[in-house]
């Protein structure tokens, strides 16, 4: 039985050190089955790396402003043409840091005007929060969009709150970390037909791999992870996440 290929829906190729060996990352990933990549932009300044790893085959982009570059602000329409000339496949990695010292007002500018370009495009969204959910769910109520919450590492309550705005979850190496019960019980819990799989390499770690290390391949051990976990076969588990990803992102890479 072949199994269904790997989808790492978010990885950061364009930061060191994984710049340093696109080739050797992405030989490393085709060799345990990852068959797509999207590399998220986090500020204007990668959105041409990001643009340009999207022309190799199985990768596909977002470009975005993540909350910690909010400072920035966002030109709409340069973000609306840079979308269409690189047919990219989502707006991210875009959202709400309470951690960081980025002004709130400023991020929730900068999120807001995002959240309406992504449904006057009609495209998905890679959703980035710490210690924000509430208003993050404030506002994805006022502006409803299609998308998923990256690097979910919190209980299953809060979890399903954003799967009712109509989310996708996404999970990382967080849970293979056998430490991580509130992650480990929100994978366990998340509908076969609303989870997909990430490394944010090369920034979160995995059980073994520090953070700052991890690449897309991992992407292998987080999907044993979450078939353990789930108590589910691994190729029914790849093969959910396969589709999930798909109906998410599209097709087109
Ligand atoms: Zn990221």
């Amino acid at each position: 039985m072949i199994m269904q290929g790997l989808f790492d829906t978010h990885c950061h190729l364009f930061m060191e050190p994984l710049s340093r060996d696109t080739g050797g990352v992405l030989e490393r990933a085709f060799a345990v089955g990852v068959e797509r990549l999207l590399v998220p932009a986090v500020s204007m300044d990668n959105w041409d790396a990001c643009s340009e790893l999207a022309l190799l085959p199985g990768i596909g982009c977002a470009l975005g402003i993540h909350p910690w570059w909010a400072d920035d602000g966002v030109v709409l329409e340069e973000l609306r043409t840079k979308l269409i000339e690189t047919n990219a496949s989502a707006i991210g990695e875009i959202g709400l840091d309470w951690k960081t010292e980025v002004p709130r007002q400023k991020q929730y500018t900068v999120f807001q005007k995002q959240l309406e370009l992504a449904s006057s495009m009609d495209l998905p969204v890679i959703l980035h929060c710490r210690n924000a959910f509430d208003e993050m769910l404030e506002l994805l109520k006022k502006h409803p969009v299609r998308g998923v919450i990256h690097a979910w590492s919190r209980d299953p309550h809060l979890m399903d709150r954003f799967i009712e705005a109509g989310l996708y979850i996404s999970f990382g190496g967080v849970i293979t970390r056998p430490g991580a019960k509130k992650a480990c019980e929100s994978a366990r819990l998340v509908p076969s037909d609303r989870f997909v799989l990430e490394t944010d390499s090369p920034s979160i770690g995995l059980s073994g791999v520090p953070s700052g290390k991890s690449e897309p391949g991992h992407v292998a051990e987080i999907a044993q992870a979450m078939a353990q976990i789930r108590g589910a076969d691994l190729k029914d588990t790849q093969a959910a996440a396969w589709k999930n990803s798909i109906a998410l992102f599209g097709d087109s890479s």
